[in-house]
């Protein structure tokens, strides 16, 4: 049996579990120290730390206090770790728990924290999936079902404390040149709903104050939200304190790519079996600044996806110059108004692409002025036909349960 390193108690708050953090910050004491070769288990809250509830509204997501996420488990120290090094990080397994057989999907109101579609989808909404062994399925979202491609949102290493800076300066400099912005352009500190692990009294108060928010992906890696980031992967994370600091969490049972609902792919709480190496000064050797990662040998087998095209003209039809966020946009947007064809409501077909294993491509950057973005939506995951054809779209849904809904603020 592997080593259980980090338990969380799912009925106790995150904040009573010094075994986890909310932040990112070099002063955060290691949680446990392993050696190079050592597998072991590490338990993690879902992202919110338990605030969303398995019911039928979606108040929950509408009030959440999103400065309190995301709940990390670690750090956990690597022995012989140092700056310059690659921390080697075989997933070698994850899992649901037992007692917690489910997990949620929602889009944010706009006016806590919004979304990808937020001017589209303004209001909170919720989706609850049942996890069936390999498979999912939602009271919220019929006729569709399909197996999940396990992986945690986020995963990486402590920053140095220049780093850290570099983090600060820049995001809050981004900020600036739009400091009133609903919903922000980013997310910059926030003491008072800090969680610093193990740090205590005056170092942890000074910490929290500078400490960087978990919402980005950074040169570490941290909420990448990468789909195939999934169980039998192999990271190579940069180092950069000494022993690492190794924190994970924001498991997500299944995601489509961009996680366009960020209140966010099917999330959940669970485990993470592990196996630590080390590459001795592997940054320079490789010349690597971001993670690089082997994805697992084992993914969902489709066969049949329908692709929609997206460019970069928005909805206003004002022409925008490669812009792949405006063509990814526009791609999910062709995917909805198709599904709402068949019966879906916006919001189904909303949270059946933030869901389900549906894959973004960047097809086309340089064909002034227009990008092209991909969306393959698997057909398979439908228990009916979605291709079109000369006799047009069955009413497949007619009527019956929708994605909860949330009033205004
Ligand atoms: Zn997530």
């Amino acid at each position: 049996m592997p080593t259980k390193l980090i338990k969380i108690d799912l009925d106790a708050s995150p904040y009573e579990n010094d075994s986890v953090h909310n932040r990112w910050h070099p002063d955060i004491p290691m949680v446990a120290t392993v050696k190079p070769g050592d597998d072991f288990i590490v338990e993690c809250f879902d992202w919110t730390g338990g605030a969303i509830k398995n019911d039928d509204s979606a108040e929950d997501v509408r009030d959440i206090d999103l400065t309190t996420v995301h709940f990390l488990s670690g750090p956990i120290g690597v022995e012989g770790a140092e700056p310059g090094d690659l921390l080697v990080v075989d997933l070698l397994d994850i899992g649901a728990f037992q007692e917690k057989l489910w997990g949620f999907n929602g889009f944010f109101s706009k006016k806590n924290g919004g979304g990808f579609l937020t001017e589209h989808f303004p209001l909170a909404q919720k989706s609850i999936w049942d996890i069936e062994g390999l498979f999912t399925t939602s009271r919220h979202i019929p006729r569709v079902r399909f197996p999940g491609l396990i992986h945690p949102g986020l995963i990486g290493c402590l920053p140095s404390k220049s780093m850290l800076e570099t983090w600060n300066r820049r995001e809050q400099g981004l900020i600036d040149t739009n400091p009133t912005r609903v919903p922000p352009l980013a997310a910059p500190p926030c003491a008072k709903t800090a969680h610093m692990g193990r740090l205590k009294g005056e170092a942890a108060a000074t910490a929290a104050a500078e400490g960087a928010r978990t919402v980005p992906p950074r040169e570490h890696g941290g909420n990448c939200d990468i789909k195939d980031l999934s169980r039998g992967s192999r990271i190579f994370f940069p180092v950069y304190v000494p022993g690492g600091g190794l924190s994970m969490g924001d498991l997500h049972f299944s995601q489509g790519d961009g996680e366009i609902t960020f209140c966010g792919a099917i999330e959940m709480a669970g485990w993470i079996h592990l196996r630590v190496g080390l590459i001795k000064d592997g940054m320079a050797k490789y010349a690597i600044r971001n993670p690089v990662f082997k994805p697992s040998p084992i993914t969902p087998n489709f066969n049949d996806y329908l692709i929609f095209e997206g460019i970069s003209v928005d909805e206003a039809g004002t022409q925008h110059y490669l812009d792949v966020h405006v063509a990814y946009r526009q791609a999910c947007l062709n995917a909805i108004e198709y599904l709402k064809k068949f019966g879906y409501s916006g919001a189904q077909a909303y949270s059946i692409l933030g869901t389900a294993p549906v894959q973004g491509h960047i097809s086309g950057v340089v064909d002034i002025p227009n990008a092209c973005a991909t969306l393959y939506l698997p057909m398979e995951i439908f228990d009916f036909d979605i291709m079109p054809s000369a006799a047009g779209p069955i009413k497949a849904i007619a009527g019956g349960p929708d994605v909860c809904l949330a009033p205004d603020l």
